[in-house]
Order: C-alpha cells, then sequence, then structure tokens
C-alpha cells in the first residue's frame, strides 16, 4: 500500500493521467479522470482515477475525502451520460480483494441489470 499523492514513475495509472500510456478518457473534472477499462464487464464499464497518486480507497478516503467525493461525482457523471444513470460502483481494495493495480480507481459498472455475485 503506498499513500504519496505525488505521481510515481512506475504507475501505470499515473502514466495515463500523465497521457504517456493512451487510454480512452470518457470525462475528466479539475483532479479527477475516467476512462474506459481495457477488459470491459459490463456494456459500461469505466474506471474514475483521481489524478493524484492514492495506493487504494482507504489511503484517499483518509488523506483527502472531499477528493473521494469528486471521484463518486464523476462516476455518477459518467453513468448519466453513459447509460441510465444507475451504476455499482466497486473499489477493489487489496490483492486478495482483485485489486492490481496500486493507483486508486472506481469501477464504474452499468449499462444492465446486474446480479449480485461478487465471490
Ligand atoms: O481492481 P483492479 O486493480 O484489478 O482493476 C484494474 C483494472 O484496470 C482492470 O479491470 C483492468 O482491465 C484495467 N486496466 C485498464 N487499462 C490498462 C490496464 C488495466 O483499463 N492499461
Amino acid at each position: 500500500m503506498t499513500s504519496t499523492s505525488s505521481a510515481d514513475a512506475d504507475c501505470l495509472f499515473c502514466k495515463i493521467v500523465a497521457g504517456h500510456v493512451p487510454a480512452d478518457v470518457v470525462a475528466s473534472s479539475e483532479r479527477v479522470i475516467a476512462f474506459r477499462d481495457i477488459a470491459p464487464q459490463a456494456p459500461v464499464h469505466v474506471l474514475v482515477v483521481p489524478k493524484e497518486h492514492y495506493g487504494d480507497v482507504a489511503v484517499l478516503a483518509a488523506s483527502d475525502p472531499a477528493l473521494l467525493a469528486e471521484v463518486v461525482a464523476l462516476a455518477d457523471e459518467v453513468a448519466g451520460e453513459l447509460s441510465d444513470g444507475q451504476f455499482r460502483l466497486i473499489f477493489n481494495n487489496g490483492p486478495h480483494a482483485g485489486q492490481s493495480v496500486f493507483h486508486v480507481h472506481g469501477h464504474v459498472i452499468s449499462g444492465a441489470r446486474l446480479g449480485w455475485t461478487p465471490a
């Protein structure tokens, strides 16, 4: 787990934020960016990512709760623009929960009637 908010040279999502790795960006605000997941699990599957580097959602919530609220607000905006405004917002927190990129990101899942099978 990392807690720094400065860009991490080895972080994939910091590279996307910087424009050094391409991504299909669908929305952005001053501090948050949203881009389509490269392996979508639903008709709408977008990642909402703070531009500053925080390792996971717990670190973000403790460090800058207002920024976490901005992440949720951009998720809501994306779901409204790309779908019917209803969405699931998932933060995998830690490897055992499925986190593979250690720059906090919320998965916006929308565009279909969702079941409930998290395991
Ligand atoms: O929650 P987790 O850390 O596993 O989510 C990482 C997500 O980042 C995956 O859903 C993966 O498909 C996505 N990804 C991406 N673009 C990349 C690399 C990973 O959208 N270049």
